[in-house]
Formats: structure tokens, sequence, C-alpha cells
């Protein structure tokens, strides 16, 4: 599924040219780009499925210039899409081919505001990388758990605008459950400044909630304070091969009883993956030496100093699991590199994927205790449209969430495969639904979910939806044709 650019220009009206270069004054030199070769690499995605044209790339470098923007856009009709890392991958991240939008990248605004450790807070500016807030907390002695394989590109913002999840929610929940307020510029132009750092403020809806997650519909997400924790102090890392999906569940409720519930990750691997990465990726190595259907990685931590009790309590749980026969063999990281080891056969599972050929993917999730039934139906109704599809599910099982991808079968035609690009939707996402499950548990809905969130929403909630964006954006120029 890619889009095709046209080859006709757009022209814009008096009004949006009057707009435009009243911005870039207001921006100043640094603060914009227009040359289609320089804005590039804003325009398109990294799985190339979207590519889009655009009038400007807008760098603000403060929330007033942000501010200024959107009040020239509103003003004029020029729809805007909100930038972060462009790593969401569903299209929402990036303009339509018509080239009437602009992109507006936070990229400039990735100033740390300040740091609270007393009161386990930070406060940052929308375009930081991920990354970057993980180490400067870190040099705090505090610990920011969001954590995701894009780290090192996706920004805060753009984390907060799709509710990102990864590797620790389990633990530490989302972004929504680890942000305490948020300053946005309304489309027109009007700041909020929801800076708070209160863990109770009861004073009328939460508005931060409506933005946390809007994928750049609402508004601009400009800043935001964001919460700590303790910095832990040991972490244990285990590759098991399992049983099957139903050991790996009872092995998650067993661990996080036993260890007083410090697992933090818990992410489910089957060997497909582990096949794909190995194959895609020199440098990874099969800690193992014999083959398993299905791997865990998973990881203990402590935030007691001296807490030799942890390497106890991990070896108990995992050796008691070997001899009731869920855990079939392990592989203990003993050091930091291993450790860092172990987390590439994880890590590089999409990008192994995505040289494999082609893949469709499905992020959803399920109530935690139906993982099992799930992965079982869900590739019964995949079978049923090609028995020789691959399915590579992985990912983030202590919270639910699967990227339940579908793979090109081997040496197939990759055409056919992608004809039946609905289908495999169909198939997954009824199943998906049918759980009480959600058809986007990360990566947001975009542009390519939109028709599926149409035709699963509940529509009192879709209504609901269009009647806020309506509200808080009448004239529809923030990030329109996504998700809604
Ligand atoms: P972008 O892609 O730039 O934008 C995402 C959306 O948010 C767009 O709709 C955009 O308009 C909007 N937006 C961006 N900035 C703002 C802002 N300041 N204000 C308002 N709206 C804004 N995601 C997970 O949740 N969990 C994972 O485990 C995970 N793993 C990934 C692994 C890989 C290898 C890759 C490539 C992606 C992964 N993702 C994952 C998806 C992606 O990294 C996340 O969705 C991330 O939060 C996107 O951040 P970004 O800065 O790249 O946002």
């Amino acid at each position: 599924r890619t889009t095709a650019l046209s080859d006709a220009p757009y022209v814009p009206s008096p009004e949006e040219s009057d707009a435009i270069a009243r911005m870039k004054e207001l921006l100043g030199p640094k603060g914009w780009i227009d040359n289609p070769a320089d804005m590039e690499g804003n325009l398109i995605e990294d799985r190339g499925i979207y590519h889009g044209r655009a009038q400007l790339v807008a760098k603000p470098a403060t929330t007033e210039e942000v501010s200024g923007v959107l009040k020239l856009c509103n003003e004029a009709g020029i729809p805007v899409v909100p930038q972060g890392g462009n790593t969401s991958l569903c299209g929402g991240s990036v303009p339509f081919e018509e080239g009437n939008e602009i992109v507006l990248s936070l990229s400039r605004m990735n100033k740390v505001r300040s740091i609270d450790p007393l009161n386990f807070t930070m406060t940052v500016e929308a375009g930081c990388v991920l990354q970057t807030l993980q180490e400067e907390a870190a040099k705090a002695d505090r610990y920011f758990p969001l954590s995701l394989a894009a780290e090192g590109s996706c920004m805060i913002g753009g984390n907060l605008g799709t509710n990102a999840g990864g590797t620790n929610v389990l633990r530490y929940g989302n972004a929504r459950e680890l942000t305490l307020g948020i300053e946005v510029v309304l489309p027109d132009g009007r700041i909020w400044n929801g800076l708070g750092s209160l863990r109770k403020d009861n004073t009328g809806y939460d508005l931060k909630h409506l933005f946390i997650g809007s994928e750049g519909t609402l508004g601009v997400i400009t800043a935001t304070v964001l919460k700590l924790f303790p910095k832990p102090r040991d972490i244990r890392t285990a590759f098991c091969a399992i049983r099957d999906v139903d050991a790996a569940l009872e092995l998650l409720q067993r661990a996080r009883a036993e260890s007083g519930d410090s697992v933090e990750t818990f992410e489910l691997i089957p060997r497909l993956v582990i096949d794909l990465v190995l194959k895609h990726m020199p440098d990874c190595e099969d800690p193992l030496e014999t083959r398993y259907d299905m791997y865990t990685l998973i990881e203990l931590v402590t935030t007691r100093d001296n807490d030799d009790g942890i390497e106890e309590r991990f070896e108990g749980i995992l050796g008691q699991a070997m001899e009731d026969g869920l855990i079939l063999d392990a592989a203990l990281a003993q050091n930091e590199h291993q450790r860092q080891e172990l987390w590439k056969l994880r890590e590089n599972a999409s990008e192994s994927q995505k040289i494999e050929g082609a893949s469709i993917k499905h992020d959803v999730s399920v109530p935690v205790a139906s993982v099992p039934t799930f992965y079982a139906a869900a590739a019964e109704a995949v079978h049923k449209v090609d028995p020789e599809a691959r399915i590579v599910a992985f990912g983030h099982m202590g919270d639910g969430n699967l990227h339940y991808n579908v793979q090109e079968p081997e040496g197939g035609d990759t055409k056919a495969f992608v004809g039946n690009w609905d289908a495999y939707n169909r198939a997954v996402h009824d199943v998906v639904v049918s759980f009480g499950g959600s058809i986007s548990a990360e990566h947001g809905i975009g542009r390519l979910k939109r028709e599926e969130l149409a035709h699963y929403k509940d529509p009192v909630a879709l209504d609901l939806m269009r009647t806020l964006k309506a509200a808080i954006d009448p004239k529809g120029i923030m990030n329109p044709g996504k998700v809604i």
C-alpha cells in the first residue's frame, strides 16, 4: 500500500501565501525549510507507506513561536501536521499528498526546563528525544521508565501524542500514566499552561488526558511535567525458552507475585522472530544451543542498594518454573554487556521483519489472561486467509500488548499477499475485539487505521470524539484526516 505523489504543484491561495511569508518572518532563517529535497525526511515515514508533500516545515524554537504559527494557520485555513521523531509508522506524523499542509516539527524545542528530584518530576520540552530524558533523569539519580526500541529518535511530544507504551508498562504504566502536566498550544494560538506537578488535583475535568493520545488532532503539546521514579540499583535479565504461551502466562503471574511485583519487563518472542533476527542481523547470536518454539525475555529490578536477595529471588522463580516444566532452558545475563546482547534479539525484531519482506502489522492488546487463547484463535483466523502466511506475533505480554504481525509466505507472491491486506486486518481485529481487546495498543491510529477505528469503535465514543474535535478545533486545521 504505497501512495503516489501527484506531479501537479500545489497552488496556495493569496491568504495562504501571505500567512506562510509571515510565518517565515516570525520563525527566522533557522526556523523553517521549504525546499522539497530538504523537507524529504519530514514527508515520508520509515516504512515508506505514506509519502506526502507540504508547503513548509516549520521549526519553532519556543512555545510563543508555536502559538504564532498556529494562529496564522488557523486564520488562513492551513492544515498543520505536528511531528516529533516521525517514528509512529501509521501515517499520523506525515502530511497527505496534496501539498497544502505544513509540518510543525518540534525538534528545536528540546530543552530540559528543570528536574526536581525531591518531587520526583522533570519538566521538559516536547522535542526532547526520549533517550536523552532517560539519561538526564539518571544523572539526577532518578529513573524515567518509558522505554521503546525507537527511543533514540522518538520525542516526548510524540510519545504523549501517541500515548506510547513500550517495555515497562507492566510496572510503571504508559505515557499517560507518567504525565503530571502538559503545556498545549490550541489551534487558535492560545497557550494552555497546564504544567502542574501535583499528584492530586481534582479541580474539574483532567484536560491533559484529552491531548495525550490525540495524535496532534487537537493541539500541539509543547512541554510536559513527567513523573520520575527511584533509580533501579540492580536488574536481572533472563532469556527463557518456555513450553508454550500458557506457560508464559503462568510464569508471569508467579514472577509478579513472588518478586513483590518487581517484574519490569515480560516480552513474548516466538522462534520465528529469533530466526529472522539471526538471519538478518549478523552480530546477534542465539544464547541457547537448542531450538525451542517460544521464549520470554524477563527482567526483575530492585531499587534497594546492595539488595543481594534479588539474585536468589530471580533464580528461585526461574528454577521452580523449570522444575515445573514451564521453562525448558534459560540464559541469564551475568553483566550489562550480556544483558544488551539478549535485548538485541528483541529490539531487532521489527527491523529484521522489514528486511525479510512485506508484513502487515497489528499492534493489539487483549486482557493479559486471554493472551494464550487469543494467540491460538488469531493464528487460526490468519491461516484461513492463507495457510502459508507467517505469523510473527511478539511483544509486551506483561501488559497484554502483542505486535501481531503477518509476514508474507516464504518465497511467496508479495502482490497477492498485500492484496489480502484488508482480509488480514479483519481476521486479526475481529478476534481481538471478540476478546474485549483494542485494535491499537501503541503507535496510534493515524491514517493507517482510521477506517478500522470507524469500524470497531463504539459509535457513541466516536460521536463524542467528533464533538470534542469540533469544539477545540472548529476549523479542522489540526492534523485533518488522521484518527477520525
Ligand atoms: P511522531 O511519529 O512524530 O508523531 C506521532 C503522532 O503524534 C502524530 O500523529 C503526530 O502528529 C503527533 N505528535 C507528535 N508530536 C506532537 C506534539 N508535540 N503535540 C501533539 N501531537 C504530536 N510505540 C510504542 O508505544 N511502544 C513501542 O514499544 C514502540 N516500539 C517501536 C519500535 C520501533 C522500531 C519503531 C520504529 C517505533 C516504535 N513505536 C513504539 C512507535 C513510536 O516510536 C511511538 O509511537 C512514539 O511515541 C512516536 O513518537 P515520535 O516522536 O516519533 O512521534
